[in-house]
């Protein structure tokens, strides 16, 4: 039969409490003895980062039972996918060029590179996953829709013109997500090249090198010229052993879409990630609120393929309609079973955007508090001058009500942009600007994605807003 709210909650390891909050969330006003269809398992799985297998559908919207897979013994080590990030001009997509020609192999000769949203390299045997979009919008405005790709975050900077204010932007990003940092010191051929001084203004945001008693590690990089390349791929090999990354390849796949457009010639065409089990050519999958069967499958090298594992990038043909980037990605037993899937998300995601909105602000902060929903307040400030910045992360991460804290993810000189209200969607965060507004197109993002973002002139209203909101007095504006 189908499973209750609180069957749910056990397969999950999870509350029941915890996970009737989610479905509220998700727009779904649910009752510990409801019964749950399987989508709604799914999504609610996937929310909580669980894995789960349907089995055997007994009849339309029946099912006999979900449980969780994947033990210990069946995940298998993955290659690591690595997102590159840093400050405009200092050489991401130099250096994203350099890395894909460079391992251009003979091996590989017959294949023309395909931009596929993403591209495979090996070094020692091994394969290294990039992201092909650089920059940190990109990174965050998926993790906003749920999805998390990245396993390792490499930010560059130019040895000649040293950390710059989206340098800043993308650690405090790539730090909300708790993505492992490599820092790739660049441009080192340049005479005016100063690696020292990029470590030492790195310290202040606590990315301090081995040498200096840290565990950060830094590599000197040329992108033009080519030159430290295979210690940079050789580091994120020692990131990715220590962290472990793996995932089981023998079941159905699960992934994310990076990229989709609709082709002239094939129709719809998906560029996905594999993330779990493996992917081939046959098979019936959901991407976003669209289905189809996979119909051929190509890799970064234009090479046809007949199945792809996890982490493996892939451009696939087969779909009813164009997804979005940032769409789960996910494998059925059966079209028919992909179909209803696909129409009953479309369906939840419609109620979800009409109802309940569970993007925190400061007017509803208590009630979440309350509810034992939030432990941190995260924070982001934006202000005219550094010294303001300064005087407002002191004050506000002194304040604790009830066990709750203020949490600054992110703190910078100037307006409110649109990756400041991204980062604060991603990570529930509330803005503050302080003798600084927001630009046109962040105005219109808050708006949108209703991101609580306050403006101010005098600190110590500031600090009394928060204190007050954390204690349950803040008056409602209307
Ligand atoms: P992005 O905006 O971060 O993607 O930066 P680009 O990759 O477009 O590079 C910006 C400029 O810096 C280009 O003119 C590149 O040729 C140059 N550049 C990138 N890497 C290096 C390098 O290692 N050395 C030197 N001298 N120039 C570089």
């Amino acid at each position: 039969g189908t499973m209750t709210v609180g069957e749910t909650a056990k397969l999950l390891h999870k509350d029941a409490s915890e996970v009737i909050k989610k479905l509220i969330s998700m727009g779904v006003m649910a009752t510990i003895n409801q019964e749950l269809d399987i989508d709604t398992i799914l999504l609610l799985a996937a929310e909580f980062g669980v894995e789960v297998e349907v089995k055997i559908p007994v009849e339309e919207d029946r099912f006999e039972t979900v449980e969780e897979v994947d033990n210990e013994a069946d995940l298998k080590e993955r290659p690591p996918v690595v997102t590159i990030m840093g400050h405009v001009d200092h050489g991401k997509t130099t250096l994203l060029d350099a890395i894909r020609s460079t391992n251009v192999t003979s091996g590989e000769a017959g294949g023309i590179t395909q931009h596929i949203g993403a591209y495979q390299v090996e070094i020692n045997n091994k394969k290294i996953t990039f992201l092909d979009t650089p920059g940190h919008e990109a990174f965050t405005l998926m993790r906003a829709r749920g999805a998390q790709i990245t396993d390792i975050t490499i930010i560059v900077v130019a040895a000649d013109d040293g950390v710059m204010p989206q340098t800043v932007e993308a650690i405090s990003h790539a730090k909300a997500a708790g993505v492992p940092i490599i820092v790739a010191v660049n441009k080192i051929d340049k005479p005016d090249a100063d690696p020292d001084r990029v470590k030492q203004e790195l310290t202040e945001y606590e990315l301090v090198p081995e040498e200096w008693g840290g565990d950060t590690i830094f590599v000197n990089v040329s992108a033009k010229q080519r030159m430290g390349l295979e210690e940079l791929l050789e580091m994120i090999l020692l990131v990715a052993e220590v962290n472990e990354f793996k995932a089981n390849p023998n079941k159905r796949a699960r992934g994310t879409v990076i990229e989709a457009e609709l082709d002239k010639g094939r129709g719809p065409v998906a560029r996905v990630l594999v993330q779990h089990g493996t992917l081939k050519v046959g098979d019936a999958f959901v991407a976003g609120n669209c289905f189809g069967r996979v119909r051929a499958m190509v890799n970064d090298k234009g090479r046809r393929l007949k199945e792809a594992g996890p982490s493996t990038p892939v451009e696939i043909t087969g779909l009813t309609e164009v997804p979005q980037a940032g769409d789960p990605f996910m494998v059925f037993e059966d079209e028919r079973k992909a179909r209803s899937i696909a129409e009953k998300r479309a369906i939840t995601q419609r109620q979800s955007e009409l109802g309940s909105n569970t993007r925190v602000t400061l007017d509803d902060l208590f009630k979440h508090i309350k509810e034992g929903e939030i432990k941190d307040l995260n924070v982001i400030i934006k202000a005219d001058v550094q010294g303001s910045v300064e005087a407002l992360k002191g004050s506000l991460e002194k304040i604790e009500v009830e066990g709750v804290r203020v949490k600054i993810i992110h703190s910078g000189v100037g307006a409110i942009t649109e990756s400041d209200i991204i980062l604060a969607t991603a990570s529930n965060a509330i803005v503050i600007g302080f003798n600084v507004r927001p630009d046109n197109q962040a105005k219109a993002t808050a708006e949108q994605e209703k991101v609580d973002v306050r403006l101010h002139r005098v600190i110590y209203n500031v600090i009394e807003e928060i204190e007050q909101a954390m204690k349950g007095m803040l008056d409602p504006v209307y």
